[in-house]
Order: C-alpha cells, then structure tokens, then sequence
C-alpha cells in the first residue's frame, strides 16, 4: 500500500486516453509519416496535384504543400506539429513547405528503424542533431554568389514547382528584376508588393511592373480617367458633411431651416473640396466615403478622385508618390501631395476597372497583376510568384544559392556519411540515418517524374564525386549539373528547411506520452491505435 502511493496518479477525463512509451513513440512517428506522404507526390514539377474538398463540398485543387496541410486540418498532436512547421516556413520563407514536410517524414521513417533495432530515442535526437549542423556547414561550404542570373534561375526553380506556365522565363526576369529594383539593402519590403488576380486572360497578360494599382473606378462617370503629371492627395477623410448630419439635432419645423441646413452642409463640402483644388491636387485617392455632393464638387474641380481605396494600398501610394497620407481635409496642404506621371482608369476585365499609377517618383513598390484562364490558372500562379518572392528575397539578403534538383542533398549526404566516423557506434548510426533520409528528397524528386530511383540514386552519387553540383532534372529525366540546368535554390531557404525539419523531428521523438481529451479514432481498421491525423 504504502508503495502504491507513491505512484504518481493520473485522472483521465471521461472518453480520455493515454498512451505511454514505445507505443506513444511508434504512433506519433505513424502520424508524421501519414502527412509527410500525402506532400511526398506533390515535391517537384513532375509532383502531382492534390483535389480538396472540405466539408461545405468547396473543390480546390493544388500541389501548395502549405495549402494542402492548411485545408486538411489535422488534430493528431504530432500532425498538428507538422503543420505548425510548414505554416511558418511559408509564412518566413514563402517556399519549401513540401521538401521540409517531406525531410520530416523522412528523418522519422529512418528513426523509428533505429528505435526498432533498440537504439533509444534521445541518442537518435542527438545524432540528428549534429547532422543538422554539420550539413548547415556543408550547405555553406558549397553555396555560390546570387548574381542577377543566379536569382532569375532561383525565381525559375522555385515558380516551375508550383505548375508549368508558358511564359516562366519572362516572368522570372521581370519579377528578379523589380525585386532588385525594389529592395533596399538587399532587403525586400513584402507590404509593398502587391499581387492581384483577374481570370480571363493568358498567364502571358501576367503584368509585373513597379507601380500601383487600386481596384477602384473613378467615382463619376465624367471625371478624368486619365492624368498626365499627376499630383496626388492622399486622405482619410470623409466628405460627407458627417459632423453636421451627427449634430443634426436642430429642429427643422420650417421648409426654410431646412434649405438652410442643406445649404450648410453644402457650403462645408465646398469648402473642404476647396482645400484639395488649393492643394494643386488633381487626383484624389481617399480611403473614406465621399457623398453625392461631394463627388459632384471634386467632378466640377476636375479631380480624378476615388474612394474606399485600402488603407495597405493608400500606403503603398505614399510611398511611391511621396505624397502624405492626411486625416483632415482642412490640414491638407501643398506639402502633402505626390507625384506620378501617369494616372489612368483601365478596364482589366469585363466591367472592372483599375486605376494604374505609373512612373512614381520612388518607384519602391512592386505590383503584380496575375492573370489565367481559370481560378485554379490565376491561384497557382500566385503561389508560384509568392515561392519565387520568396525564395529570391532569401537568396538576395543573404548572397547565397545552393544547386537545386537534390544535388545539395546528396553532397550533404555524403560529408554525412563521411562525418559519422567521427562518432561512437550508435550516433553514427542516427548521423549514416539522417544521411538517407536527406538521399530520399532526389528519390522523391524523381519517383514523381517516374525515373527509375534506384538508377538516379546510383548516377547521383557517382556524378556528385566530381561536383557537387550534380543533382537530377525531372524535366529532362536526367542527371546533370544543376548550375547549367538552371535549377537553383536559396541557400537560406535551405538551410531553414534542414534545421525545421530536424527540430521537429527530434521534438517528435522525445514524446514518449500522449493524453488526449478523447479517444483517437484508429484508421485503418485492424491496427489498435494507430492514429487518424485528421481525426
Ligand atoms: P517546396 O514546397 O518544398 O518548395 P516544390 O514542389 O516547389 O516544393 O519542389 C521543390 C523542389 O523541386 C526543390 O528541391 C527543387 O530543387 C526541385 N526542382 C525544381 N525544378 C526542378 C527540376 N527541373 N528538376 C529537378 N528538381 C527540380
Ligand atoms: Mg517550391
């Protein structure tokens, strides 16, 4: 009795469970390895598409890795883990969503072999661990300079994983290009990018240019559309006469007060527009609402005016034009307004019309019109050039590429492998693990395209003593230089992938105790325990 009490006591809830040891272990690893195979087919441009549906019967198609994780919702505490890693390499690094889900499922496929030969989980966890910094080391090691044409091939690289578009040349050049123009210190401001969609037309109409755009109509029909020299207000205000109506407790018993009212109301707003024509404004973009009236005087002043305009693109026009985004209208003054040269409504498609602002005093800000002929077009095309934003931005702060196409995995692999000599027994075996799993990245790469994997294995491995740049072409099927091929990758991006990847694994294994608040639905039928990650 007395040693019973000693033991620690746990209370469950009702429909509570509790799993311990080994098999909280084998589970999470089950768990991990589910998600990681469902990303494994979408890796590359040869990856196949996903079709999600969720509950309310919404179809979205998609080979995003972040999107797919995000749509499926799993609620299995090691799953949730994986998702958590792939939200914040998308949200931190826009690409490699896939490839670190992927190495995840990877590194935890080769522990759980280590586990099973009995090799206890925190060794693995610390031989991961010091694979994980010498392969940052090596990935320095072999990085080369992000020149112009080291970026545009990273843009390339990184867009070609998301779908293939006609125009990917063109596309990677213009946005390398801008990107260059645009950051400042090698740094890239992603407030000041804006990426629109239209369907309709050709992803060749895809518009990269350092300007802005509002997508708004002009609010009368017979204002100017189209301004050349434009000088800019920027406002916040409404013009509606908002504080006369809010104080609209004078009793009007008379036709009389009530012209007199109106006349007011009338009066202000013409004083209010006044300031703007005093300004020398001849555009008007204000984020607020502007009656009737108001439009009808800015119409007589002949000022281009829109209304409602986003408070993100009202700041991005502030920072292109120089012009000050003023609260009220009564401050606005001629120290306040920004220039353009050019300022013009354009239909982009049936019915809709944008205000394009080109040749913007500080042309800083970057705006991107995607166009495709469908939804699912226009969509991946987003997600390839938020990749290649991404990926570019990454590469260009921190000067570094890495040759792409699995050649910097296998180059890894084998210091790795080299490496683990160095240790004792039973960490190089965890070291020589992590080793094949990073080998599995080309695998997958070229399992998609349909390759032969144990022949690109071999090539790969004989072709990278020569060069580290050697990795696999799925588009060509063919072992090759990277650098030649034009398939690179940030090497910062890379190295985030690796230490993610390699965090979460090892967070997964030191488990060895899950309690959940209700019981875990098994999948597959007659495996007891075996997790659902989408239970
Ligand atoms: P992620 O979400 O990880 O970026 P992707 O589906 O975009 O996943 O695939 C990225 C991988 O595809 C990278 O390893 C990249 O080097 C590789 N890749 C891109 N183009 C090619 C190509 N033509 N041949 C081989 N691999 C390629
Ligand atoms: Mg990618």
């Amino acid at each position: 009795m007395a040693q019973n009490s000693q033991q620690p006591l746990i209370i469950l809830a009702d429909g509570s469970s509790r799993t311990i040891g080994s098999q909280a272990t084998r589970n999470n690893i089950m768990a991990a390895k589910l998600l990681s195979n469902v990303l494994r087919t979408t890796l590359g441009p040869r990856g196949m598409d996903k079709m999600l549906i969720n509950s309310i019967g919404d179809v979205k198609i998609t080979n995003d890795g972040y999107t797919i994780l995000k749509e499926t919702e799993p609620d299995h505490p090691a799953a949730q883990m994986i998702v958590d890693l792939a939200k914040k390499q998308e949200s931190e690094y826009g690409d490699g969503t896939t490839t670190a889900v992927v190495l995840v499922g990877e590194l935890l496929k080769q522990a759980e072999k280590l586990f099973e030969d009995g090799l206890d989980t925190p060794l693995i966890a610390k031989g991961y661990e010091a694979a994980r910094d010498k392969a940052i080391d090596v990935l320095d090691e072999i990085a080369i300079p992000a020149t112009r044409e080291a970026l545009i091939k990273v843009a390339r690289t990184s867009m070609s994983g998301k779908g293939s578009f006609s125009n990917l040349d063109t596309m990677a050049e213009q946005l390398v290009d801008a990107l260059l123009d645009v950051a400042e210190d090698n740094k890239v401001d992603s407030d000041m990018i804006k990426i629109r969609k239209i369907h309709g037309e050709g992803t060749e109409s895809t518009e990269i240019t350092q300007s802005v755009t509002v997508d708004k109509s002009v609010v009368e029909s017979e204002m100017p559309k189209d301004v050349k020299n434009a000088k800019i207000a920027l406002l916040q205000y409404p013009l509606d006469a908002r504080e006369l109506q809010n104080d609209a407790k004078i009793k009007i018993t008379t036709p009389g007060e009530y012209q007199d009212y109106l006349d007011a109301e009338e009066e202000m707003l013409k004083e209010e527009v006044q300031k703007i024509v005093d300004s020398g404004a001849n555009v008007l973009f204000n984020n607020k609402k502007i009656s009737d009236l108001g439009q009808h005087f800015l119409n007589q002043a002949g000022i281009m005016t829109a209304k409602r305009v986003k408070a993100g693109d009202l700041e991005r026009l502030a920072k292109a034009t120089g012009a000050k985004i003023v609260n009220n209208v009564r401050e606005l003054t001629s120290d306040d307004i920004g220039e353009a040269e050019h300022v013009y409504e354009r239909e982009v498609y049936e019915d809709r019309e944008y205000i394009f602002i080109e040749g913007c005093k500080n042309p800083g800000v970057l705006n991107i019109i995607v166009r495709g002929s469908t939804k699912y077009v226009t969509d991946s095309l987003e997600q390839a050039i938020n990749n290649a934003i991404g990926a570019v931005s990454r590469a260009m702060a921190e000067d570094k590429v890495l040759p792409g196409g699995g050649a910097a995995d296998i180059a890894v692999s084998k210091a790795l492998r080299k490496y683990a000599n160095k240790f004792d027994d039973k960490e190089q075996l965890a070291i020589v693990a992590y080793a094949q799993a990073l080998e599995e990245l080309p695998v997958a790469l070229a399992e998609n395209a349909g390759m032969d994997t144990i022949d690109v294995i071999v090539d790969l491995l004989s072709a990278n003593e020569t060069s580290p740049n050697m990795g696999v072409n799925v588009i060509k099927r063919e072992v090759a230089d990277m650098q030649e091929e034009g398939i690179l990758e940030s090497q910062a991006t890379k190295v985030a992938i690796i230490d993610a990847a390699t965090s979460v694994s090892v967070e997964i294994l030191r488990i060895d105790d899950v309690i959940a608040a209700k019981a875990m639905t098994p999948v597959g039928g007659d495996m007891p325990g075996t997790p659902n990650p989408w239970m």
